[in-house]
């Protein structure tokens, strides 16, 4: 099995903490969170994802509107700089602990924020980053860590 995410939720799932926008989209984002932690391998799709699934049976979601679309390319663009390689509909990812140390690490930067630019999720994703990382949901297998960990990396790999 993949996991289907638009390259903007590449971002989202280093910052979620179990909120989200209907009891319905938490249920669903919190299955991908454990999956995402277990190691699945993520596929990037155009539109729509699994994470946006629960959303679209509303009336106009969001997730069909041209300012996510927008969210999506700066995303695209700025993992695909940081990681040297493109990231666009078909590749694949595996959220390895290196990946997502590297992301959550250039991400408290605010390196690849780019894409969050008027998110109404923007204060809570900073708070999350300013504190390691400690209550994201999607944590990162000790096995698979890296030896050499030093402050807000250290920090995150406790989720
Ligand atoms: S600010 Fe918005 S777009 Fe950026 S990571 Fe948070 S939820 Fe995602």
């Amino acid at each position: 099995m993949t996991i289907r995410l638009r390259t903007h939720h590449l971002l989202c799932m280093l910052t979620y903490v179990g909120k989200g926008y209907s009891p319905a989209f938490v249920d669903n984002y919190e299955a991908i969170a454990a999956r995402l932690s277990a190691g699945e391998e993520i596929v990037i799709v155009d539109g729509p994802d699994d994470i946006c699934a629960p959303l679209l049976c509303g009336a106009q979601p969001h997730c069909l509107g041209d300012g996510v679309a927008e969210r999506d390319r700066k995303a695209a663009e700025a993992v695909a700089t940081l990681l040297a390689m493109p990231v666009m509909a078909g590749t694949r990812l595996t959220p390895s602990a290196s990946l997502l140390l590297r992301l959550r690490r250039t991400f408290a930067e605010g390196d690849i924020r780019a894409a969050c630019s008027g998110c109404e999720w923007s204060g809570l994703c900073d708070t999350v980053a300013a504190e390691g990382y400690a209550k994201a949901r999607i944590a990162i297998a000790t096995a698979d860590v890296p030896t050499r960990r030093q402050g807000v990396l250290h920090r995150c790999c406790q989720t």
